[in-house]
């Protein structure tokens, strides 16, 4: 059965050029990958997408009938294509020559149209019954080089992780305009975060060092990987990875398939 990775990160972290990328690196690799888009408002999309929300739903057309704003548009229109979302499920289901390896999901530019929606619950739910199902949480390496901005970032993980109970794999995307070593020490080594803190003594300096103690049982089994969307970095790496979370997926499902008996 393919992977489903549904990628997700703050606005601008690079989600639709890094699938463009990967996309490119399967279809040299001789993968099979499938990609669905679900950002309704994206103006032009750098990659073929197998299923695009554009198609079932203008999000234009929402705006005026239900009478929202943009983000109120964005939103109805997820929440209208998951409705139909069973649909998506069976194209994906439908046995192909070769097999599909990986389904990759494209949403919202802003996170949280798809992490606090229902259609973001319908969709992630409704994958996982059917595929081995994970997240690529992509995160702007360069904008997390500011302490205060990597905590932000680690804790909108950190709950999407909590809140989708599947596997997280992090990549560090932008690696060609910033290393993400630093990031890594910061996960590995409380301390070297601190250090980093220890030039803001303000009161969300404080808050961010207690908040990093809490984040520790969060990092300790969370995989990353460093990749650059535009040189192709990291690309063998990330699919090793979600290899690895597929085996993770299943595991979990394992255990509570077992509970459930
Ligand atoms: P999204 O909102 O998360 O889908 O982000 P986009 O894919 O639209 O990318 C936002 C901006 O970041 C665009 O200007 C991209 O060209 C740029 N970008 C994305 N990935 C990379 C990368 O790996 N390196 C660099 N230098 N720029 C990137
Ligand atoms: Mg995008």
């Amino acid at each position: 059965k393919p992977t489903v990775i549904l990628v997700i990160g703050m606005a601008g972290s690079g989600k639709t050029t890094l699938i463009q990328r990967i996309s490119a690196h399967l279809h040299a690799t001789r993968r099979q990958g499938y990609i669905i888009n679900m950002d309704p408002a994206v103006t032009h999309l750098p990659y073929g997408a197998n299923i695009d929300i554009r198609d079932t739903v203008k999000y234009k057309n929402v705006m005026k009938q239900y009478n929202l704003g943009p983000n109120g548009g964005i939103l109805t229109s997820c929440n209208l294509f998951a409705t139909r979302f069973d649909q998506v499920i069976q194209l994906c289901e439908k046995p192909r020559e070769p097999p599909l390896e990986y389904i990759i999901v494209d949403t919202p530019g802003q996170i949280e149209m798809f992490t606090w929606s229902a259609s973001g619950a319908i969709v992630t739910e409704l994958f996982a019954s059917s595929f081995p199902t994970m997240v690529a949480y992509v995160v702007d390496t360069p904008r997390v080089t500011v302490p205060q901005t990597f905590m932000s970032n680690m804790l909108q993980a950190c709950s999407i992780l909590y809140k989708t109970k599947i596997p997280m794999l992090l990549l560090f995307n932008k690696v060609d305009v910033a290393r993400h070593e630093f990031a890594l020490e910061w996960i590995q080594d409380f301390d070297t975060y601190a250090a980093a803190l220890e030039v803001e003594s303000s009161y969300a300096a404080t808050l961010s060092r207690s908040l990093a103690l809490v984040l520790d049982s969060f990092y300790a089994n969370l995989r990353s990987v460093g990749v650059s969307a535009v040189t192709g970095e990291g690309m063998e790496e990330m699919l090793q990875q979600i290899a690895e979370c597929a085996l993770e997926f299943q595991d979990i499902r394992s255990v509570k398939d077992k509970e459930s008996k």
